[in-house]
């Protein structure tokens, strides 16, 4: 037997995700919408190293601004490690180093990657040997978009989007993403979709509890064809997120301009993704839109979800 049943640190990568569909329903009493969404996961993503420790701490690396992601209780990935520790029994901590990538407060779910690769990560670290099943349980616990960051690939997510199911997805699809410096927050773009949807009348009588994703979307994705897909990218987000920040149509308009297929804000933004037909065609739509002074990454997707990298 070795000296160290278990490793000393141990580092998951965990994907951020594009809601390349995204209808959004009424709201429950307990204050989420009914969402009906298709996640895919795309290859940008967040680094967690968790390190053996005596108490429980979180520090940050790759922000830009600091003061953005908290590194107390109010840090997702913070919150799942304390979840597992006392859902398990465990009595130690962890430090949780994270690297992060996906934009904060961009609408690509970069805390909810966090909270998956943390999960992961202290189940190894620590030995909790925890089933998939709880740790699902665990994920849908701290947030809605975690558990589709456990699992990556393309998926359904119903009820508050953490009712998950696989789709097909046949092939790759090349996205170029243009981050915002500034973030929006998700809570204000659902309060906006309300207001806005109560000043034009629209579902203020009878907003469905209950949501599909359209065949469309599903048969798009099953076909892998990128031309099929542009044509049903949908977002409900969009409308609030554009009211807030109006500058992200030019973006959407630049990107169509240099051949993007169609443009669509991810989640609630600002993020927004632009699906393109080759890998070729997305270098070019990036080149265009880093020529006219945006950032601009090109990813694919679907990738899978948070997994070990190193223990
Ligand atoms: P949401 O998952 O709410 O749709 P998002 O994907 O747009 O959000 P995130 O980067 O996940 O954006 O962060 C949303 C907010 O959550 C941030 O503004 C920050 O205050 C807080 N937060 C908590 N934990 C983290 C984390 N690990 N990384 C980034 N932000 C975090």
């Amino acid at each position: 037997m070795s000296l160290a049943a278990f490793p000393e640190a141990v580092h998951v990568r965990a994907p951020g995700k594009i809601n390349v569909y995204l209808g959004v329903g009424g709201r429950h009493e307990d204050g989420y919408h009914a969402l009906a969404t298709v996640f895919q996961a795309v290859s940008l993503y967040e680094d967690v190293i968790a390190r053996d420790a005596d108490d429980f701490s979180v520090s940050v690396v790759g922000v830009a601004d600091p003061d953005t992601v908290p590194v107390d209780d109010r840090n997702l990935a913070m919150r799942a490690a304390k979840m597992l520790a006392s859902a398990t029994g465990y009595t130690g901590g962890v430090h949780l180093e994270l690297r992060k990538s996906v934009p904060v407060a961009g609408g690509m779910g970069g805390g909810s990657a966090d909270a998956a690769a943390a999960l992961v990560a202290c189940d190894a670290l620590w030995g909790t040997g925890v089933s998939p099943h709880r740790l699902h349980e665990l994920a849908a616990r701290l947030g809605a978009d975690v558990p589709f960051a456990l699992h990556g690939g393309t998926a359904v997510g119903t009820g508050r989007g953490d009712q998950l199911n696989p789709a097909l997805a046949r092939g790759r699809f090349d996205w170029v993403l243009v981050p915002s410096e500034e973030g929006l927050s998700t809570p204000e773009i659902y309060a906006r979709l309300d207001t806005h949807r109560a000043e034009n009348g629209a579902l203020a009588d009878d907003p469905p509890l209950s949501l599909d994703v359209p065949i469309p979307v599903l048969q798009a994705l099953r076909a892998g064809d990128p031309h099929s897909l542009a044509a049903c990218m949908f977002n409900d987000l969009e409308v609030p997120a554009l009211l807030e920040r109006p500058a992200l149509d030019d973006i959407i308009t630049e990107g169509l301009h240099a051949g993007a297929l169609s443009g669509i804000v991810s989640g609630s933004g600002p993020t927004v993704a632009f699906l393109c037909e080759t890998p070729e065609s997305a270098q070019y739509v990036q080149a265009e839109l880093e020529a006219a002074g945006r950032t601009a990454l090109h990813v694919h997707g679907p990738v899978s979800g948070a997994r070990i990298i190193s223990a």
